[in-house]
């Protein structure tokens, strides 16, 4: 079956077929950097790695882009408010430039531990300057900016489908619209490049042909997706929530600029939400994977918990919930352990099932149905192996590394082991016996070997 993808753009799911085949340009909308990411953002990551993987799979390759987003995205989508990473600057005491840092480092550790594979291009915004720049000199030249006190802004009312990805009710808008504007022509229009103010003192600025300030969130994405994969490329990614702003904004600059809608397909991974009632003792509390981990969670089971619903469908996060598929993966890791070694050959009956789920817009609940199903089946272990971990390349979960737990021994225990084999040595024999009393006595028993003595957790503790 050939690859279908859920297109936002025509809403419908169409057939991908890449422009330069084998290669698929792939751009994804990056973090902004002024404080960690939830789990509910790292739910859209999953899901663009796993179309990633699934594009993979059917031999293509990918060159993929993201963006971090370390200047010019501002508290309030109407492009009013602080820029957060100022804001971030603030709470923290710590540098606009060091807060970026800091919380690159953090978004690409959360994704390690996710398994997320990393982008072939990572690209910050405050090292693209001059392209969005140069963006904005053009989209100028073809007559969509003005002016106003504050900075240079896109005219949304020059594009007829203006908002279509959104299927943004414009007129509605402009009737209804109770926010002040203040000196915007239209409530859509955005802000291209913001003047800096001599009243607050920026760390980020650049001279600019227009004055001194610092460049709308949305320019970014248009300027540094085109520098690297072209001015129409396979496929734009993001979080559901950019269908109604950021997305609408990209393409109206694109249109103005390259006169494309700059990617063929737009995808959109959709949130998590919380089951409030059943996390009131946590509620208000911000989840991050580090929160996960520091409760004794393995990310993957996170990753596993994510794969069980449709990346457009609702999916709402409990610690019952996650308790589930945690479960759920330690049994399938078991399974997997168990087979042992894989076997040369796949079941193609299952691989084509697998082909069939994938490809059908990343069915991925489907794809853990059909695992459960051959876990279950009579093939033979060696092929359900090999099966398994094709599968894998997909779903990421590790399997093919995954050992059980090895029973920690603290040193102080393997210290009196090791002194009582002195005391054995020098026939100490009363030492020897109360080091091994005290061993005992800590829940941990000795068995002398002809290897010399073995030390592991007593049966009733373990
Ligand atoms: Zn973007």
């Amino acid at each position: 079956m050939e690859l279908q993808l859920f297109d936002t753009y025509t809403r419908t799911v169409r057939p991908f077929e890449p422009l330069h085949p084998p290669e698929v340009g792939l751009y994804t909308c990056g973090p902004t950097v002024y404080d960690y990411a939830h789990i509910g953002n790292l739910r859209t990551y999953i899901f663009e790695d796993i179309l990633k993987r699934v594009l993979e799979y059917n031999g293509y390759k990918v060159q993929h882009v993201m963006n971090i987003t370390d200047v010019g995205h501002l508290t309030s989508d109407a492009d009013t408010g602080e820029d957060k990473m100022e804001k971030g600057s603030r709470r923290t005491g710590k540098t606009a430039w060091d807060i970026a840092a800091e919380y690159t480092r953090a978004f690409q550790s959360d994704l390690k531990h996710l398994n997320i594979e990393d982008p072939s291009i990572w690209c910050r915004a405050t090292d693209h300057i001059e392209e969005q720049i140069e963006a904005i000199e053009t989209i100028a030249a073809n007559g969509y900016t003005y002016r106003t006190s504050d900075g240079i802004y896109f005219d949304t009312s020059k594009q007829p489908d203006y908002g279509y990805i959104g299927r943004l009710d414009i007129e509605g808008q402009k009737a209804g619209a109770r926010v002040d504007v203040g000196e915007k022509r239209n409530p859509t229009d955005f802000a291209l490049w913001k003047f800096s103010t001599p009243d607050v003192k920026r760390q980020m600025e650049w001279d600019s042909p227009w004055g001194v300030g610092f460049p709308g969130w949305h320019i970014e994405c248009t300027a540094m997706a085109a520098k690297y994969l072209g001015e129409y490329f396979d496929i734009h990614c993001g979080g559901e929530d950019h269908i109604t702003v950021h997305h609408p904004n990209e393409i109206a600059q694109s249109e103005a600029c390259f006169n494309t809608r700059l990617a063929n397909f737009w995808m959109h991974g959709y949130f998590l939400q919380l089951d409030d009632s059943k996390m009131s003792k946590s509620s208000g509390e911000f989840l991050r994977i580090q929160t996960l981990i520091d409760k004794g969670y393995d990310p993957l089971a996170y990753r596993f918990f994510c794969l069980g619903a449709h990346y457009r469908a609702k999916l709402t996060f409990s610690w019952d919930s996650l308790d589930a598929a945690v479960t759920a993966l330690q049994r399938l890791r078991q399974a997997s352990y168990e087979w042992g070694e894989p076997g040369d050959t796949v079941d193609p009956e299952y691989q084509a099932r697998f082909l069939e789920h994938i490809n059908n817009d990343l069915n991925m609940p489907r794809v853990l149905a059909l695992v459960w199903e051959m876990v279950k089946s009579d093939l033979p272990p060696q092929v359900k192996k090999a099966t398994l971990l094709d599968f894998d390349r997909v779903m990421g979960l590790q399997l093919a590394t995954w050992q059980p737990a090895v029973e920690i021994i603290p040193d102080e225990i393997l210290a009196m082991v090791e002194q009582r084999q002195m005391a054995r040595a020098e026939k100490r024999w009363k030492d020897a016996d109360a080091l091994r009393d005290a061993v005992t006595g800590a829940g941990y028993e000795i068995e002398d070997t002809a290897q010399g003595p073995r030390v592991r957790v007593k049966a009733s503790k373990a």
